[in-house]
């Protein structure tokens, strides 16, 4: 499991990098998949991995207005659907926003650790949580097949505070 960004959320990092390897893995994946990765998509996508905290479709719209982007609501919508659909990016239902995908291309489920200070989020990716929720609700006669869990807390610099 490569989680080199991922579990990296939480500890000081040159986030760069983080934005150097989402950039790089998006343009691999939508390469792959005769995906569109326009300058529009690219640059959402950039936004949205400024930093860990997910970021709001408005506050999107916004930075794109200012930078002389097409900043109507449907095209930032329109590059957030596709950036979810090629699972470069996922959506905390909680915050109402989005946070780019740590290990894009890798099939997982996303379970989400939010901090409640900082709001700074770190994908685990662990699957025995996945096989756990599965046999349970197998038990009530359910098949999952699709899981989000959101996890709030404090992370580790919120602790310390
Ligand atoms: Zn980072
Ligand atoms: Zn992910
Ligand atoms: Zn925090």
């Amino acid at each position: 499991m490569s989680n080199s960004t991922s579990g990296q959320a939480f500890a000081k990092h040159d986030h760069r990098h983080c934005i150097k390897a989402a950039l790089k893995q998006a343009s691999r994946i939508c390469g792959e998949r005769n995906g569109r990765l326009t300058a529009q998509r690219k640059r959402v996508l950039e936004l949205v991995w400024k930093n860990h905290k997910p970021v709001g479709a408005y506050a999107i719209l916004e930075q794109l207005r200012a930078e002389g982007f097409n900043g109507a609501p449907p095209t930032v919508y329109r590059a957030l659907d596709f950036l979810l659909e090629h699972g470069l990016i996922h959506r905390i239902e909680s915050l109402n926003a989005y946070t780019g995908c740590a290990h894009p291309g890798e099939q997982h489920t996303g379970q989400f650790l939010i901090c409640s200070q900082c709001q700074r989020v770190a994908e685990l990716d662990d699957p025995k949580v996945k096989t756990a929720i599965c046999n349970s609700a197998a038990l009530l006669g359910f098949e999952a097949d699709h899981q989000v869990i959101e996890i709030r807390g404090l992370c580790p610099q919120c602790q310390d505070h």
